[in-house]
């Protein structure tokens, strides 16, 4: 196994163990805010979508009565028209006839066309403002959401703020105890804290009696089934692996820090661990 020696060991191995719990405890405060933020960051891009496609069709709505405005407007000035030219053909002799029928039935044509083209926009407009309220609903229920859940991570936010603030005094005042004793150890564990998942730089060894116990679904642990009668078998609680049994008597003795050659993390005694983690306020 790989140890690292320490001066002073027994009394490092207790302040390693506080400042391990102590990072465990604010992990655990963290964790109080669970995947809000990244919620509400995904609900918060949903909203700039919707946002955008909804400005989309407005300008489309308006563009749309825009056009139909301006087809109103051109029918009413054909229709003048149209009633001049029927005047003026009452009064037409020769091939001034033709050519003011011919100019009257184009006018009423136009007329006729204009009026199928406002038609079409109109249900278009129709069907765009369907769609708009649709969006419009949604981004509302969006909106709706992230206000909720903005309102409840605050909320978790300032009850936890004062627990953060409380351990993170206690870290830093351990972490400058322990960087002026042994400045060596503490860089050897804030390397692995920062590493390693969820800052476990040092754990725990479990026996497999106690494994079997706490995780039931883990069934098996390199390829051995726990069994009660195997509680002299320890493993790595940061990695699971199965621990020499030698290795157990080491621990027991406080006087030197063993890493576990498959995770790289400190391990220590589970029995000091558990006092020293209950011993603290
Ligand atoms: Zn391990």
């Amino acid at each position: 196994m790989i140890a690292v020696e320490i001066t002073n060991a027994e009394e490092r191995l207790v302040e390693l163990i506080q400042l391990q719990v102590l990072y465990d405890r604010l992990q655990a405060v963290r964790q109080r805010q669970g995947d809000l933020p990244d919620q509400i960051e995904k609900l918060q891009d949903k909203a700039s979508g919707l946002q955008k496609r909804i400005r989309e069709l407005e300008s489309q709505i308006q563009q749309l009565e825009s056009d139909i405005r301006a087809l109103h407007i051109s029918n009413d000035n054909l229709r003048d028209l149209e009633q001049k030219l029927l005047r003026a053909l009452n009064q037409a002799r020769g091939e001034q006839i033709l050519q003011l029928q011919n100019e009257h039935q184009e006018t009423v044509l136009t007329i006729q066309k204009n009026i199928r083209d406002i038609g079409r926009m109109q249900q278009k407009v129709e069907g765009y403002k369907k769609v708009l309220a649709e969006e419009s609903e949604k981004l509302r229920e969006i909106q709706q959401a992230i206000a909720e859940k903005q309102t409840r991570l605050q909320d978790i936010q300032e009850e936890t703020e004062q627990q953060m603030q409380v351990l993170l005094t206690r870290i830093q005042a351990l972490s400058a105890h322990l960087h002026q004793v042994d400045p060596r150890l503490f860089t050897l564990f804030e390397r692995r804290r920062r590493a390693l998942r969820e800052g476990k730089a040092l754990v725990p060894v479990l026996s497999l009696a106690n494994l079997a116990k706490a995780t039931p679904s883990r069934p098996k642990v390199d390829g051995l089934t726990p069994d009660p009668s195997s509680s002299a078998r320890i493993v790595c609680s940061g990695c699971y692996i199965l621990l020499p049994s030698q290795l157990q008597i080491e621990l027991a003795k406080h006087n030197k820090l063993y890493v576990c050659e498959s995770c790289g993390r400190f391990l220590v005694d589970a029995e000091l661990f558990t006092s020293v983690r209950d011993s603290m306020p």
